[in-house]
């Protein structure tokens, strides 16, 4: 084998996915750390997502992250799926394994746990219930995470209610549903806000929800990071509350991946989102 055929591959498949800030992240990483290694943006339209997954390993890939819309269907093409990307119904990394088989892990709830730590290291989740706005692919992790730390209660509020419900009946009764029109009501004693909807996303509606009745000491959070600083997270900072914007999730969930491609653990500091911001 050449020299060249050597050099770890990676990537990101989805479909749009020139979007996707994961190339500037771990080529961020790759040159930060002086590492051999490649990582690239694959647009992979849904039909051809099995025939080309299988693939890139013989192309020189040793991993990749799975974006929308791939995300769930990727279960069906690992031979191994661990536990949290089962119960998430969802991954987000693959590892191509030497034996020739792929392993499916979601990293994203861990992600967004790890931001919340790092940025408000006070934060007590299991001390209070959490409200949880949305019930799409991004609340499933959230969801299943905020169980794995604790948190008693989770008030679940989504557009489509159905939806909500089913999330209430794959992670149990913790998670309480409410209707969304009354959503403003149940952030009373909430410890955590998690905004897990589009809304607020540069191109989206606005987040429009009263926080009147938002405990000031609650930690809020936003999915959306883009902008960096939501309407949601400008209005409760207003009320005193702890803000952590959703950017810090984006690169926490990349790390674990990094590290089985490339075999360093990388950083992930104010010029990761630097490096990331200005890309
Ligand atoms: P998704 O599966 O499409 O879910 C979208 C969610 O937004 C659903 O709950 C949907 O409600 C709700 N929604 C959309 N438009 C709405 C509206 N006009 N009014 C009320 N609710 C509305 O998407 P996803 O993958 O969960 O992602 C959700 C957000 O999280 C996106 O902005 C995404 O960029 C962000 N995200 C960020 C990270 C990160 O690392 N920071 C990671 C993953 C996702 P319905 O069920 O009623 O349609």
């Amino acid at each position: 084998m050449t020299e060249l055929a050597r050099i770890p591959l990676a990537g990101v498949i989805g479909h749009p996915v020139a979007h996707s800030r994961s190339p500037a992240l771990h080529g961020y990483w790759l040159r930060r750390y002086g590492l051999k290694g490649h990582y690239i943006p694959i647009d992979i339209a849904p039909t051809d997502l099995a025939n080309l997954v299988r693939t890139l390993p013989q192309l020189g890939f040793v991993g990749i992250n799975v974006t929308l819309p791939h995300k769930e269907a990727i279960l069906n093409i690992a031979d191994i799926v661990t536990d949290r990307a089962a119960l998430i119904g969802a991954a987000n990394t693959l590892i191509f394994r030497h034996d020739g088989k792929i392993h499916a892990d979601n990293t994203d709830g861990s992600g967004f746990i790890a931001n919340l730590r790092q940025n408000a290291p006070h934060w007590a989740p299991a001390t209070g219930p959490a409200v949880v706005l949305g019930a799409g692919g991004a609340a499933r992790a959230v969801i299943a995470a905020l169980i794995e730390v604790g948190v008693p209660e989770i008030r679940l509020a989504n557009r489509t209610r159905p939806r909500a419900e089913g999330l209430r009946s794959d992670f149990g009764a913790k998670v309480v549903v409410h209707e969304w029109v009354q959503a403003a009501n149940i952030l009373e004693d909430a410890v955590t806000v998690v905004n897990t909807t589009s809304l607020g996303m540069t191109g989206k509606p606005d987040f429009r929800m009263s926080l009147d009745r938002l405990n000031p000491h609650a930690l809020v959070t936003d999915l959306v990071y883009t902008p960096l600083k939501t309407q949601l997270l400008i209005e409760a900072e207003a009320m005193g509350c702890t803000v952590v914007d959703g950017l810090g999730m984006l690169l926490h969930q990349a790390a674990p991946g990094f590290e089985r491609w490339f075999g360093q653990r990388p950083d992930v500091d104010e010029a990761t989102r630097k490096a990331v911001l200005q890309a």
